[in-house]
């Protein structure tokens, strides 16, 4: 059976510069839940991605979404070699590609949700979403945006992040969407979120 990396991922590690047992993961979390992702994110188009590893980068892994480019930062996954799934997050940039990445907060806690929802290592990488405490706002972007889109969709709206994606990706995303899916401004939700979970 033809599986989905062969098709839509390049990924040369021929130098070796990523550990084989993570490079399996990657390859796993990829014929896992690419397709899925791209069913959320893309309308189910998937496009096709490649991964390059980076010896010169110090961040973790970024997204060139135009060209469905990511590089993965040697130094960091010498260091965590469990942390496949921080690949699914960077699928979700891959599969959102929009023109305009603000909100920033957005993109990345949509990635996030994402990554919560797609991840087949989450666990093993000792990644999980954060409990609400009164220090946290819904800009915060990455995991603590994620969790209350989580919470919204379990509470408000079930398919919001489909719809903030969509708007995303049709570069209407305005304030006012937040009203128009669930009756309330983005932080009248967050008030509610904090008072269900405080
Ligand atoms: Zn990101």
């Amino acid at each position: 059976m033809t599986k989905l990396s062969d098709q839509y991922l390049t990924f040369d590690n021929s130098e070796g510069l990523i550990d084989s047992h993570l490079y399996d993961m990657i390859l796993d979390c990829f014929n896992k839940s690419y397709k899925g992702i791209c069913d959320m994110f893309n309308y189910g188009e998937l496009r096709k991605t490649s991964i390059v590893p980076a010896p010169d980068y110090d961040g973790v892994a970024a997204t060139y979404s135009g060209e469905a480019k990511v590089i993965m930062s040697t130094k960091y996954y010498a260091k965590n070699k469990l942390d496949a799934d921080s690949l699914t997050h960077e699928w979700i940039h891959v599969a959102q590609n929009y023109d305009h990445f603000e909100p920033g907060w957005l993109t990345e806690g949509l990635a996030d949700y994402g990554r919560e929802k797609f991840g087949i290592y989450n666990k093993e990488a000792g990644w999980s979403l954060p409990k609400y405490n009164e220090k946290q706002h819904y800009t915060n972007a990455y995991r603590v945006t994620a969790a209350f889109l989580v919470w919204l969709e379990d509470n408000v709206c079930k398919d919001i992040a489909w719809k903030l994606n969509d708007v995303m990706k049709r570069n209407v995303y305005t304030d006012q969407c937040w009203v128009e899916f669930t009756g309330k401004t983005v932080d009248e939700l967050w008030a509610d979120y904090a008072k269900a979970n405080s």
